[in-house]
């Protein structure tokens, strides 16, 4: 849990979607079971040194269901999150799909023997569930730690600071693209390096 209690997020809730779930009085009975879902607009994410916007608003789900002892809460969001690439600063775009999990002790409920009260929520006296954290703690998990626009991203260049993914700059031709110059001055055989003697590997 250390992860999330670094990470500092601002949701505005979308006008008659509300991120918090007020638990309708029919759940209260044993194995009731009902479906909800909204859709909450993030302004801004910021998931350790990385800030995250959403273009569009996330879609949320949620299964709850009464265990007799508890509410479980299942269910998912997904959306559209942007950072900057961590090597060339253009967007990152990453789809997310990350799954809610919760789970509320009812009035009354025993903990577990063995078992700490800090581990367990309760469902508040208000009978309203927090959403928010239960959708912040599922995209957490969706986000990488380091966000690369492509895997092979090939970053900027150091000296000139070009975008290399758009083709290589000038810079590149000082450095090295195989035995160069200075590497034949100093092993006349350097070009030799990549050439096969072996005329038996054509031969089958
Ligand atoms: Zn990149
Ligand atoms: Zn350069």
């Amino acid at each position: 849990m250390d992860e999330l209690s670094s990470v500092r997020s601002s949701l505005r809730v979308v006008s008659g979607d509300p991120l918090s779930l007020e638990v309708p009085a029919e759940l209260f009975s044993p194995a009731e079971f009902a479906q909800f879902e909204g859709t909450v607009a993030v302004d801004e994410f910021e998931c350790g040194p990385d800030s995250y916007r959403f273009s569009e608003p996330l879609s949320w789900h949620a299964d709850v269901s009464n265990t007799g002892d508890a509410l479980l809460v299942t269910g998912n969001v997904t959306g559209e999150a942007r950072t900057d690439c961590a090597r060339c600063l253009e967007d990152a775009v990453f789809d997310i799909e990350g799954e809610i999990e919760g789970y509320f002790l009812l009035d009354g409920a025993e903990i577990p023997e063995g078992a700490d009260e800090d581990e367990f929520d309760r469902l508040p006296a208000n009978h309203v569930l927090d959403m928010e954290s239960l959708v912040v703690a599922a995209i957490v998990f969706e986000l990488p730690l380091v966000p690369l626009c492509d895997e092979d991203c090939k970053g900027l260049c150091p000296t000139c600071g070009a975008n290399l993914n758009e083709g290589p700059c000038g810079c590149e031709k000082e450095q090295s693209d195989g035995p160069d110059e200075f590497e034949l001055a100093k092993n006349p055989f350097a070009a030799l390096a990549n050439f096969s003697f072996d005329s038996d590997e054509s031969a089958d």
